[in-house]
């Protein structure tokens, strides 16, 4: 039997193993969406050698609210906030891959959960909405 860790609200994370917080460093870092391969091969040079690692420090990373994945490029993203409860949408810049991660309010989030079909009970639900971000928006308006 599994038994999920409760969250008190609010209350500091548990500590990280040693790779969860390489990882959770080299996004922060980065500050934008990376994939699980390019996770690697920034923390190679600190002992992290093989994909399952990262993939299990992301997991449970994201299971703490303090990584999150673009499911529309596959990439992984530090939680904007240091760490959320996972009710966010994000925005997505086309041209130069921003990120801007959108908090959702409860009803916000049960209402879009609330479109799931009869036969299918919903847990989760993933919002990214694309588009230019204002940088790359003037740009593309004048032509040099
Ligand atoms: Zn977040
Ligand atoms: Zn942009």
């Amino acid at each position: 039997m599994t038994s999920p860790h409760h969250h008190a609200g609010g209350s500091p994370a548990r500590k990280l193993s040693p790779n969860q917080s390489k990882i959770l460093g080299c996004l922060r870092e980065a500050g934008e969406p990376m994939s699980a391969y390019a996770i690697l091969d920034r923390v190679r040079k600190s002992g992290i050698a093989h994909p399952p690692t990262v993939y299990r420090a992301l997991n449970d990373l994201m299971k703490r609210g303090m990584v999150h994945r673009l499911e529309s490029r596959s990439a992984f993203i530090a939680c904007g906030h240091g760490e959320c409860d996972g009710r966010f949408a994000f925005a997505i810049c086309r041209a130069c891959d921003k990120v801007i991660e959108i908090p959702l309010g409860e009803k916000e989030q049960a209402r879009l959960l609330g479109l799931a079909p009869a036969e299918i009970s919903p847990e989760t639900v993933t919002l990214e909405i694309a588009g230019l971000c204002e940088s790359c928006g003037l740009a593309q308006a004048s032509p040099a």
